[in-house]
Order: C-alpha cells, then structure tokens, then sequence
C-alpha cells in the first residue's frame, strides 16, 4: 500500500496533539495518512495511575495508539519500536534499547525503507528544536532528514525502490504562543526560563502552513483523549472552554522544507491548508 501522507514522530501522542485535525481533514478529503512511531514511550509519565504500572506503560501507550489512529482514521500504523530514551539527563537515556542509543544507520535504514515502501506524496517529521528538546524528538528528526535524501538515491537497493518525498516538513510549535502560555499557571511552560523557552518551537514568521481544524475540534478531541496515560480530563487541553485547549483544537502549523529537487506545491499538505486555512495566518 502506499500512502498520500506520512508522519514519523517519536512516541505515541507526538501524532495527536499537533496533528489530528490534519489526519481527520485528510481523510475527508480522500487523502491517506500513515503514521512511524519510533517508540512505544514507556518512560514517558502515568497520570492516571489506575491505567497502568510503569512496565505495563509500553504496552498500554501501544494500544491508545491504536485506539486514537483508528478514531483519527490513519490508514497505516507502524511502531518500530525503540525504547523511549526518556527526557534529557534521566537514567533512560544510558539503556541500549533505546531510540537515541540506537545505531543510526539501523534506524535510518527503516524509515528509508518505510518511505520507499509508502511512497508518501508529502512527510512531516521534527525539527531540530524537536518542539521542547525531548531526545528522542530530535534523534527521530534528524534521521528523518537524513532518510528523506537516502530514499530518493539510487542506493541500497536491498532497502527498495529510490523515491523522491514531493513535499518535506518539520512540526512547527509556535514559540511565541509558548512564550505567551508562560505567565498561565497551569500551563507546562509557567515559569519557565526565558533562555529555556526562546529555544523551544519555531518562530511564528518562520511557519509557512497554518490550517484550521475546528471543524472536527470534538472529533480531534476524542483522538487525544485515547492517550489516556498523558492527559487526564483535568488537563487545561482538555477543558473545553480554556485557551490552551482552544489553540490545540482548531489550529495546526508546520514549517514547509526545501529539498535538493523540485517539490510539488500542491502536495496534500498544501491543499488540505489551502481547503481550510487558518484565520490569523502570516
Ligand atoms: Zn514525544
């Protein structure tokens, strides 16, 4: 199978937050969607501790994912499964199963393969900022980057087919909507320091793709309330009549990237924006 549309994030929840409403656009519109996850996120938090114990997280955050991408009606779901390499500077980061221990020709070797196999008509994976500086955000990134270009060369044939990604993005977290979130109590970023902060997202001037997805904000909704393990109904995103929860519903951003060949404008990504553009676009 082949998809119009291809993801390759890190762990289960990296796909509903930023893009769901994308996922649910795209499916409206006839466009197929198809999701890598790198790692089944089994250091990531519990916030719910009657879901699961902490070695039971790897395969609980499995299934919410199953649960959130057949509610967001993605076509493909692969998880290579890396361990979470957890956040900077924790003991996860030294286990050897884990994404950022990992060998980078290996892992770079599947999502050639994937993409190859995909054939994507446009792929969304982390910047460098990795949108907050999680390890695994930008180990996966940047051997996405890497993976875009081995896939379109005529090499490793044993990995498949060359295919040419028509159009590449990064995630795009606007770092001034973080900045702003900074004075909110009840925001991740409260208090944060500035020197913290300026490093995290992307510059809103530098976004080139801003949708809007409130026309299927409940549905979006439901979609990240699978990922039960990571946000709780007590969450500002889950209150529906708070800010946050308002910004993470009805608008998605990425960053549009060059590449060594001409890209297609018109990739899916392009038209599900230009079918539901965001209002406050730059
Ligand atoms: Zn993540």
């Amino acid at each position: 199978m082949t998809v119009d549309i291809l993801y390759i994030l890190a762990h289960p929840d990296d796909e509903s937050f930023g893009h769901a409403g994308t996922m649910l656009l795209a499916d409206q519109m006839g466009i197929s969607t198809g999701y890598i996850c790198a790692t089944r996120g089994e250091a990531g938090k519990i916030r719910d501790a009657a879901l699961a114990t902490q070695p039971q997280l790897a395969a609980r955050r499995d299934l919410e994912l199953r649960r959130a991408m057949k509610l967001a009606k993605l076509d493909e779901l692969r998880v290579l499964g890396y361990r979470d390499s957890g956040m900077d500077g924790t003991p996860e980061n030294e286990d050897p199963r884990c994404l950022i221990q990992a060998d980078e020709e290996e892992v770079t070797a599947h999502l050639v393969m994937a993409i190859r196999d995909l054939q994507p008509k446009a792929v969304i994976g982390f910047g460098p900022d990795g949108v907050y500086g999680h390890p695994d955000h930008i180990r996966i990134g940047k051997l996405t980057d890497r993976a875009i270009i081995e896939a379109a060369a005529d090499t490793d044939p044993g990995l498949g087919e060359p295919w040419q990604v028509p159009a590449f993005y990064h995630v795009a977290a606007p770092r001034e909507r973080i900045l702003a979130s900074r004075d909110n109590p009840e925001s991740p970023y409260h208090n944060a320091p500035l020197e913290v902060l300026n490093k995290m997202g992307s510059p809103e001037a530098e976004i080139t793709h801003w949708t809007d997805t409130s026309s299927v904000a409940t549905e979006k909704y439901n979609v990240l309330m699978q990922h039960a393990t990571q946000i709780t109904p007590d969450s500002p995103v889950a209150q529906p009549n708070h800010p946050l929860h308002q910004q993470f519903m009805s608008t998605e951003t990425l960053i549009r990237r060059e590449l060594p060949w001409t890209g297609d404008e018109q990739d899916p990504i392009s038209r599900i924006r230009d079918a539901y553009p965001a209002t406050h676009q730059r």
